[in-house]
């Protein structure tokens, strides 16, 4: 039995793995989730507990892929986009004091948690334009690690014109150079005058014209893309199993996009013993005030020394939207179309069963790097620190034990590691001789014309 996918507006066709991995945003707008979860019993999820990372990989993919991915040939996927990790458990789960672990997602290629995503989604890419003959168009917007993680996932792969679009003045030092450092023909880093949002806001239009959609065979790298959401999901049943698999656990997961933190809440929807998911936020809190209030309403962008989660609109809150809707697209679709909306108290009592969020400001994101690395001697890395933070802000509320997930290298923020405690961490040597590279990258406004244009003249 093969699992569909349907959009949370409700208006799009149901599509298969295939589809939605190709196509990321639905025809209506909406993001694709499954029709319906595979159930992990607890016996199969304490059988778990000793078993390789690619095992449980396999495992827990496998009814969402099926049957268009083959077992054999999901084996040999997973096994090529993890060879490149540079720790054999490819997430470890480090202990930090007697209630807190962390989950270090950060040892692929460009030390950021996309990579466990991303460089399964080239592969899976691949696998299936092999097979039809296609090419097609990735298009994404980044606040700094998607893009370097999709560009290092698809340079070079002859069927796929890659256009990466991040905001001029967002992404640090080492980030940019990630994605502007790379030689390859078909890769494209663009900085767009305007913030995470205005690029954003870039690639919805693009999909949102069905001409244009048609013509470039857009593809997305987001997190709207579902299997990035599902290859999320594994580590998660990772790091419970390592815990033993019986108790339930709390997982404290610093959000931009709500694409880590949904992948817990589609895990648990799988069976997944998880006590509470903490939400972790920079002072772009929207997420922390809606979780508090029930409202979610957009404010200004600010800079902070978490770049990644620099961001205002969540675009997979909407996947646990339509939970809250009672899978009722329409209902969904009034909320999105609204940009503003409030949901009702019993929606809100219901999300907060699962979710709870807090925030830290630049002053207790430092303090934290701080004190953790003193009373450890672990560096967490600015994005890292604010989960950290919140699950100390948020101590009374989470049951034991806690799973803070450590999303990116400190390598990749050596200013703000420097400032917090005086030691800069070493760069990883294969990042040390990328940055050594001629920077390519082009200048574009926050336009979608602008945007397209600049895609026409280069598309093979
Ligand atoms: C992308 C990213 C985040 C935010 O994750 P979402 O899935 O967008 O919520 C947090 N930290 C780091 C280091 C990231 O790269």
């Amino acid at each position: 039995m093969s699992i569909l996918y349907r959009s949370t507006r409700g208006q799009a066709p149901e599509l298969d793995f295939r589809g939605i991995t190709l196509t990321g945003l639905a025809s209506d707008g909406g993001l694709y989730v499954p029709k319906t979860w595979p159930e992990f019993s607890p016996a199969d999820i304490t059988a778990m507990k000793d078993k390789p990372y690619l095992e449980i990989a396999q495992q827990v993919l496998r009814p969402f892929v099926a049957p268009l991915i083959p077992d054999d040939a999901l084996r040999g996927l997973l096994q090529k986009a993890y060879a490149g990790f540079d720790d054999a458990a490819v997430t470890p789960l480090k202990q930090l004091d007697d209630r807190h672990w962390v989950l270090e997602l950060f040892h692929g290629p460009t030390l950021a948690f996309k990579d466990v995503a991303l460089q399964l989604l080239g592969h899976v890419f691949e696998y299936f334009l092999d097979r039809s003959g296609e090419r097609m168009t990735v298009v994404g917007a980044t606040s700094g690690d998607t893009g370097s993680a999709a560009i290092a996932a698809l340079a070079n792969r002859k069927n796929i014109d890659v256009f990466i679009l991040y905001p001029n003045k967002g992404p640090s030092d080492i980030q940019r150079k990630q994605m502007t450092r790379v030689d390859a023909p078909n890769v494209h880093a663009v900085a767009i005058e305007g913030s995470f949002d205005d690029c954003q806001a870039i690639v919805k239009a693009l999909f949102n014209d069905p001409a244009l959609r048609a013509k470039y065979k857009l593809a997305a790298v987001n997190s709207i893309n579902g299997l990035r959401i599902l290859a999320q999901m594994v580590y998660y049943f990772v790091a419970v199993a390592r815990m033993g698999g019986v108790k339930p656990v709390s997982f404290v997961v610093p959000t931009g996009n709500f694409g880590n933190i949904y992948a817990a809440y589609a895990a648990m929807k799988c069976g997944l013993p998880i006590s509470k998911l903490a939400a972790a936020s920079n002072r772009n809190d929207i997420l922390t005030r809606f979780f508090n209030s029930g409202c979610m309403k957009a404010e200004e962008v600010q800079s902070t020394l978490s770049p990644s989660m620099d961001i205002q609109i969540s675009s997979n809150f909407e996947r646990l939207l339509f939970d809250l809707c009672g899978n009722d697209g329409a209902a969904v679709r009034k909320l999105m179309q609204q940009g503003e909306f409030a949901v009702t108290p019993v929606q809100l009592a219901t999300a907060r069963q699962v979710f709870t969020a807090a925030r830290a400001d630049e002053d207790l994101t430092l303090k934290t790097i701080q004190d953790v690395y003193r009373e450890s001697g672990y560096i967490l890395d600015p994005h890292s620190a604010v989960g950290v933070a919140a699950s100390r802000l948020l101590a009374r509320e989470l049951p034991d034990p806690v799973i803070c997930l450590a999303c990116a290298h400190p390598a990749k923020f050596p200013e703000t590691i420097h400032r917090a405690i005086g030691v800069t961490p070493p760069l990883p040597a294969a990042l040390a001789a990328l940055l050594q590279k001629p920077e390519r990258t082009s200048l574009l406004p926050a336009n979608m014309q602008a945007v397209e244009k600049f895609m026409a003249e280069r598309v093979k």
